[in-house]
């Protein structure tokens, strides 16, 4: 099985799988959105009271959405992942208590009227862990009104809740084999025209597959050539797969530990089958 990517960016990623099959693209898939683990807000705790500014005044700690809704859209927000150094809280060293290795904690006190966005989230600590994305609205806050929560993100799995989940929107499709029988085309052109993707070109007085990669198998070319000589087959061993990222961590790194997390799956099933054969 080979590897080629097409688009690497921290939150896109399209390679090209060779030498694989649909069922290996399907781990893989499966792996990357529920297994490879992320950060997100877990605990949540409200201030309750009046809170007051640097002058004395005095806020009701209040806002016009259930504490519940604004926990679970700060749990939404994508917090910034180094997978190399933390740890899941459950297995940290420090016995689940909570540390720089397993946790990170931020405040947030917003007073109104404002809108809260996520960057108003403060990390408690290292000024890297910053939300990237700060400009997701979490609620708006009327005179008088003020927001001030401690919250803990730690890391989870996409089977656990979709907040964990890493890779998004991550899909395959096969590749396609186009062939054009050239000594039986008339060059008339309309498979060009029909194409929805541009796959097919006129070239020096003939049809040519200029982009195969973006073919989407529509077989489109196939119904409108009246001569009948374009066959486009899906190729089964040769697929195009993408996933997108909410920005906490690159694809890069989610690809290589989807990877990481599937060999050793494979490693522990061939243990346990070698010990069957003794
Ligand atoms: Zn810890």
């Amino acid at each position: 099985m080979k590897i080629d990517i097409v688009e690497m960016t921290p939150t896109k990623a399209q390679f090209v799988i060779t030498d694989a099959n649909p069922a290996f693209a399907n781990a893989l898939r499966r792996t990357l959105t529920a297994d490879v683990p992320k950060m997100a807000i877990e605990n949540v705790e409200f201030h309750l009271g009046p809170i007051m500014d640097e002058k004395g005044i005095a806020f009701e700690s209040i806002s016009p959405l259930f504490d519940e809704i604004v926990s679970h859209r700060l749990s939404l927000i994508p917090i910034p992942t180094d997978l190399e150094t933390l740890n899941f809280r459950a297995k940290c060293s420090c016995g689940g208590e909570g540390c720089p290795n397993c946790t990170i904690m931020y405040s947030l006190n917003k007073k109104g009227p404002c809108m809260v966005y996520s960057g108003d989230l403060e990390p408690i600590g290292d000024t890297k862990l910053r939300i990237k994305d700060d400009l997701i609205p979490i609620v708006k806050l009327a005179e008088d009104q003020a927001l001030l929560v401690y919250a803990t993100a730690e890391l989870g799995t996409g089977k656990q809740h979709a907040k964990w989940q890493g890779a998004i929107g991550a899909g395959y499709r096969y590749f396609a084999k186009i062939e054009i029988d050239q000594a039986k085309c008339d060059v008339g052109g309309s498979c060009v025209k029909v194409c929805p993707k541009g796959v097919l070109t006129k070239e020096d007085k003939k049809i040519v597959v200029k982009h195969p990669e973006k073919c989407n198998l529509c077989g489109s070319c196939m119904e409108v050539c009246d001569a009948g000589v374009i066959k486009v087959v899906p190729v089964s061993t040769k697929l195009l797969f993408r996933f997108e990222t909410d920005g906490a961590m690159p694809a890069k790194d989610i690809l290589i530990r989807g990877l990481k997390i599937l060999e050793e799956r494979f490693e522990a099933l061939r243990e346990q089958i070698s010990t069957l054969e003794e």
